[in-house]
Parts: structure tokens; sequence; C-alpha cells
């Protein structure tokens, strides 16, 4: 229903809110998986790592956002650009979902013990999701002319999101 009455403002605000939203989940996963969080760094590495930790958080942290303003700018002033961006978009998600999945292996074959099925939870979210993006990618006749391809994608992104949450 959103994107059948599609203005030039709704249409920007979906992609730079799409945009925004893959490159905090990468910028989310290298906190997560480098420890780069005070109190991660503080637990793990002791006050000369923790220092460290907070130089590499904010060289991150910048990174994430000049990537971030370079992409909108590059949309909004240089080429409105659909094939850029949805290529933008899957290299970054593409990037963010290997490293859970090398995380999240890695993690559940160095723990013994049976109770850690749980660890592989990312690995299932991102198979998810990934499955609910193939219809991003590849698309169909709309069913009824009412149910596309990208709306059965917006619900299959429901599961995953409550799942991370957990
Ligand atoms: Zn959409």
């Amino acid at each position: 229903m959103f994107h059948a009455r599609d203005f030039v403002v709704t249409e920007r605000v979906d992609y730079f809110g799409a945009g925004a939203n893959v490159l905090f989940g990468l910028y989310l996963a290298g906190v997560r998986i480098g420890r780069l969080s005070a109190g991660d760094a503080a637990a793990v590495d002791g006050f000369r790592g923790q220092k460290r930790k907070s130089t590499l958080l904010r060289l991150w942290t910048l990174l994430c956002l000049g990537l971030y303003v370079a992409h909108v700018s590059f949309l909004s002033f240089v080429r409105w650009d659909y094939t850029y961006n949805m290529a933008a978009n899957i290299v970054v998600g593409a990037v963010g979902n290997v490293l859970w999945i090398v995380y999240s292996v890695g993690r559940y074959h160095r723990k013994s013990g049976n109770d850690k099925g749980w660890m592989l939870w990312p690995v299932w979210i991102v198979l998810w999701v990934i499955a609910a993006m193939s219809l991003e990618v590849l698309e169909f006749v709309p069913w009824r002319l009412m149910v596309d391809a990208h709306s059965l994608w917006h619900l299959g992104t429901v599961g995953p999101t409550v799942w991370w949450y957990w």
C-alpha cells in the first residue's frame, strides 16, 4: 500500500532509510564482533586495550558515517541510480551477513556442551533474510495486481527482526 502511492519524498525516505538500516546492521556487527563498546572492551581488554578499542570505535563510526553521507550524496546530487543503490545495499548487507555467520559458527565450535544451539541463531536469521531478499531480486507478476515480490519481501523481514531482538 505504501509503495502504491509513492511520491518523490517517500521514495527518498524509503531508499535512505533502507540504506541506513543495512549499514547500521554492518556497523553493529563490527561493534559487537570486535567488542568495541566501552563495556565489552573494559571486560575483555583491560584499561590499555579499552583505550585502543575506543579509538577503533571512533574510526569505525566515522568510516560508517562517511560511507552513509557519500551514499546519500551520490544518490541526491550525482545520480538517482536504482541499480547502484541495490548493489550497494546487497554488498554492505552481504559483508554483515558473512561477519555474523563466521562469528556465530566460530563461537559455536569453540563452546562445549549441549546448550549452545542459540549461538547459531544469527546464522538462521541471516539465511532467512537472504531467502526473503531473493524476492527483492527475483521479480514475478503481481498476484491479483496486489501481492508482488516486494510486498512479500517486506512481510518476510518481520520474522527475522523479531527473532534478532529476542
Ligand atoms: Zn519497499
